[in-house]
């Protein structure tokens, strides 16, 4: 039997396509490849399962998210005229305004007339007679097309703790992804948030104001940072607009794509006293300087990163009144910076509130939900609402959710349980013309900013092979090794790859998420891109085209 993938293409035909390429997920990715791709002349089509455009920002509407990057580091970069005509209001702007800013883009690049909404894809199989894939959504229809790209999002997969009676509670309960659409009234009412990390510190220091009484329960608590938001008044949004080109030169040079970047200097080469200004300053400025602006060696020497997380550990001590509150909002697990900080404002006063109270689940475990509320080993609590701020199933979890076949019925979950791997987190051998953006092995930091490079560079090569009359791309097994090999390497020495954490893919409310994995690119946006464009420099030779 010959080899399907040596035909030549003449036996190809795209007559059986329903379209030239499928994308998955409208969100700042998916949007960014539809009009990247309509523009390069292919008939697209895009999927996505709610109902509107936005993604992480259509889906997370809970009271207090916000951006953790500057708003105008996080917005598209590819347009002048949309930098030119949207203003931020905030330099860390509030996620209704960060979805009419993706509704805004919907419209003005007449992106929507291309999409269908609440269209879940749940299987995606290659064939190889036809190069081509077919989609299945939720409903049972059916779509072929030659190139499949995902932007399913590496957040967007909700885990709800495993807690007996979950489904009992009478009164309201949202995960803080799923946050209905309609107002939720909790002025006066009994509130439970169960999760610290970033959206629970988000949603915690939101709603206290407004709750009757707030019960946080927290299994094990974040270093968080001052966010140090303001609001931008149209003669700074002049000067931000003037620097546009500045501030995206910047974010493509930095480790992860923020405006941010580490200090030249070891912790310990400079003296006490200009370590301890060094590090007010930080904490008085605005965003992810005190993570991503830190000495250089804060994320990697232990000594270092114990330094850090005491001084972050007698800020908490100084803004929360009550001496044993603080302690337990104090992580002994882990060392600052060593998760993503989740950046708060006032989140540490709130629990000086006499209608907060923080109840702490790795000494008096929930036993269960009852009809009524959460009943703890020591005690019952009433609630009115349940708020459960616990994550996601990251990175993989919206891969595993759609049944991915390759050739020769190779399943995408099981090829990755037996080894997490991808060519520049955008390809997959076993899997060809499929393109991930954001995928497992990717640079994530400040999103957008990997977003763009990854999107041009799926583009580019789509543009290659359509010029060329090529139908099927597919990384060949060395160049998979050996990217794998670079995703391994940098990221040794890094403390964060040490921990356990959505970044190193655990995850204890879920099956199969207990062993720490590298899952993410740990180099910096300049090796990313270096490597990328040396392999389309190349003429893709690390891929197999034909
Ligand atoms: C609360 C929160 C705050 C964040 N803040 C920041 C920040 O400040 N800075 C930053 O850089 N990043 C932040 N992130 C990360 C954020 O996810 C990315 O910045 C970015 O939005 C990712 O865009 P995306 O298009 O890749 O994925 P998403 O925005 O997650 O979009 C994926 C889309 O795919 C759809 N989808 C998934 N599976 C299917 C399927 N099977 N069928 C159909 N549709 C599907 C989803 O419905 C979703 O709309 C935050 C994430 C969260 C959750």
């Amino acid at each position: 039997m010959t080899n399907p993938a040596v035909r030549s293409n003449a036996s190809i035909s795209d007559n059986h396509l329903d379209y030239d390429a499928i994308v998955i997920g409208a969100g700042v990715a998916g949007l960014y490849q539809l009009y990247k791709l309509r523009n390069i002349g292919m008939n697209v089509r895009l999927f996505e399962a709610g109902t509107g455009v936005g993604g992480t920002w259509y889906w997370n509407r809970y009271p207090g998210a916000r951006f953790d990057s500057e708003s105008y580091s996080y917005g598209y970069s590819f347009s002048k005229e949309l930098l030119d005509e949207w203003d931020w209001s905030e330099h860390f702007a509030s996620q209704p305004e960060i979805l009419r800013y993706l509704q805004h883009v919907a419209t003005k690049f007449e992106l929507t007339k291309d999409i269908q909404f609440s269209s879940v894809v749940q299987s995606a199989s290659y064939s190889e007679d036809a190069r081509s894939w077919e989609i299945q959504l939720q409903d049972g229809s059916r779509f072929k097309s030659r190139f499949l790209i995902t932007g399913i999002g590496l957040l967007s997969q909700p885990t709800l703790p495993r807690i007996p009676g979950i489904d009992s509670f009478k009164g309201q309960s949202f995960h803080t992804s799923r946050w209905p659409h309609e107002p939720v009234s909790y002025e006066g009412k009994r509130v439970a948030v169960v999760g610290t990390g970033a959206t629970g510190v988000q949603t915690i220091q939101e709603v206290c104001k407004d709750v009757g009484h707030l019960t946080v329960f927290q299994r094990r608590p974040n270093w968080c940072a001052p966010l140090h938001n303001a609001k931008i008044d149209s003669d700074e949004m002049k000067e931000i607009r003037a620097g546009y080109e500045e501030i995206f030169e910047t974010c493509n040079q930095t480790a992860a794509g923020f405006l941010h970047t580490a200090d030249a200097r070891s912790t310990f080469e400079v003296s006490e006293e200009e370590r301890y200004e060094f590090w007010e300053n930080l904490y008085a400025s605005k965003g992810f300087g005190i993570w991503q602006g830190n000495f250089k060696d804060v994320l990697t020497n232990p000594e270092a990163n114990k330094a850090m997380s005491d001084f972050v550990a007698n800020k908490i001590r100084q803004r929360v009144n009550d001496p044993e509150t603080a302690e337990k909002l104090i992580p002994n697990d882990h060392g600052f910076g060593t998760r993503r900080v989740p950046l708060e404002t006032r989140y540490y006063e709130s629990y000086n509130r006499e209608n907060v109270e923080l109840i702490d689940i790795i000494s008096t475990p929930i036993q269960e939900i009852t009809p009524n509320g959460i009943v703890t080993s020591d005690r019952e609590f009433e609630f009115d609402i349940i708020i459960y701020a616990t994550g996601f199933d990251a990175i993989l979890g919206s891969y595993d959710k759609i049944d991915i076949e390759g050739v020769n019925g190779c399943k995408l979950k099981a090829q990755w349980r037996e080894e997490l791997s991808t060519f520049l987190g955008i390809q997959i051998n076993n899997f060809p013309n499929l393109f991930m953006i954001l995928g497992p092995h990717a640079l994530l930091g400040n999103n957008p900013r990997s977003i763009e490079f990854n999107v041009e560079w799926i583009t580019d090569l789509i543009q290659h092979m359509t010029a060329l009359d090529l139908t099927r791309a597919e990384a060949t097994p060395e160049a998979v090794a050996s990217w794998y090999q670079h995703v391994l390497e940098q990221g040794e020495g890094l403390l964060a790859n040490q921990i356990d954490s959505w970044m190193t893919g655990v995850n204890s409310n879920l099956d199969g998420r207990q062993q720490r994995i590298v899952a993410r690119y740990s180099g910096t946006q300049s090796s990313y891109r270096k490597r990328a464009n040396e392999v389309a420099e190349s003429g893709y030779s690390e891929l197999n085209l034909i």
